[in-house]
């Protein structure tokens, strides 16, 4: 950042150029789905992608670093919050045009899953296991159930880093194991490229089909996963040929806990926030898994959640 960010004047800025109304120091916890981190110096919601479009090359222009917040599944924000700008983005249109669905970025992939089984267009069933957007998923190529994002999207819209708008195919996004082209292009300052929407190539199929499989993916979840309990999905990225899960099971690191933030009972992939923690315990977690897994299985488990804004003050233990 050039200069001093002076929050006050860029809200009174984004209002009058975009009609775009900032909150300063927002509390982002409620955001998440982890329930944990400190406010945004300011937040504002993108609408719309002509929003999001205006309000990231607001913030480039003036050189203010920011964070694109979706549904906050994947992040665990620090307790002392994000300095720059935040950006929730809630552009939410979606249509369907014959075998194609279409959306905005902003577009929850569970109301994806769903809008598309009410058309008879199977291949986004695994979206409903996803509790992000379009375009978390699109940056995560997320999946589940057999299916991700990499199968079944036939285009993306992006917004690149010198401004321009460009529409890619799949193949250009480099799509691998829970990675895309927008993960390479990762910058403290913001994300160089943004998605604005999305195009998925489906399958005609029967409605009822689609649905019972819905229903399938729902029930094992229930019967897998922590749901209803604040969380980020599974932590750590599987080990080539492995299970990070199984690796910490087998360990009996499940129950491990620091303040709020525990290993939890029934996905040892998954830290559960259950007792109003913060985002220091849930890291002080994170990294105690993550260091006898190394010690005891030789194993360097990598991070599939995002440790987002500022750290600068975390201490990997309490001060005695
Ligand atoms: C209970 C639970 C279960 C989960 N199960 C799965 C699973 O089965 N499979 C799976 O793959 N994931 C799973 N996840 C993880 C998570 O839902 C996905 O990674 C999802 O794609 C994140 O989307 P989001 O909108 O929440 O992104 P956020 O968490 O808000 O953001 C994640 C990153 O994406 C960036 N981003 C967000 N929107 C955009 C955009 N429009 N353009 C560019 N960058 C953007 C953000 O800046 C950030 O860096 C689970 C999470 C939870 C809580």
């Amino acid at each position: 950042m050039g200069e001093p960010f002076d929050a006050v004047r860029v809200a009174a800025d984004l209002a009058r150029r975009l009609g775009v109304k900032a909150t300063r120091d927002e509390p982002l916890a409620r955001f998440t789905t982890m329930r944990v981190g400190g406010p945004a110096d300011l937040y504002a919601v993108a609408h719309n992608t002509f929003e999001l479009r205006g309000i990231v090359r607001f913030a480039r222009a003036r050189a203010i670093p920011f964070l694109l917040l979706g549904r906050g599944s994947n992040l665990v924000i620090s307790d002392a919050g994000v300095r720059g700008l935040v950006i929730h983005v809630k552009a939410e249109e979606s249509r369907v045009d014959r075998d194609r669905y279409v959306s905005d970025a902003g577009v929850p992939m569970a109301r994806a899953a769903t809008e598309t089984q009410a058309a008879g267009l199977a291949g986004l069933e695994y979206g409903l296991a996803i509790p992000g957007t379009v375009g978390g998923a699109v940056w995560a190529n997320a999946g589940a159930h057999g299916g991700d994002t990499a199968s079944v999207l036939e285009s993306a819209t992006l917004l690149l880093e010198d401004g321009s708008e460009v529409t890619l195919p799949a193949d250009e996004l480099r799509f691998a194991y829970r990675h895309s082209r927008l993960k390479d292009a990762m910058d403290p300052a913001g994300a160089r490229e943004i998605v604005l929407g999305a195009t998925f190539r489906l399958r005609p199929d029967d409605a009822v089909a689609i649905k019972g499989r819905l229903e399938e993916i729902r029930r094992w979840r229930r019967e897998h996963q922590p749901l209803g309990i604040p969380s980020a999905g599974s932590v750590f990225r599987n080990p080539p040929g492995d299970s990070a899960g199984r690796l910490i099971d087998q360990l009996g690191l499940k129950g491990y806990r620091v303040g709020g933030a525990v290993v939890s009972e029934k996905h040892a992939n998954f830290i559960v926030n259950d007792r109003g923690g913060t985002a220091t315990d849930v890291r002080r977690v994170v990294e105690h898994v993550r260091a006898q897994v190394q010690e005891r299985c030789g194993i360097t488990l990598a991070l599939e959640i995002e440790l987002a804004g500022d750290w600068s003050a975390y201490t990997p233990q309490e001060a005695a």
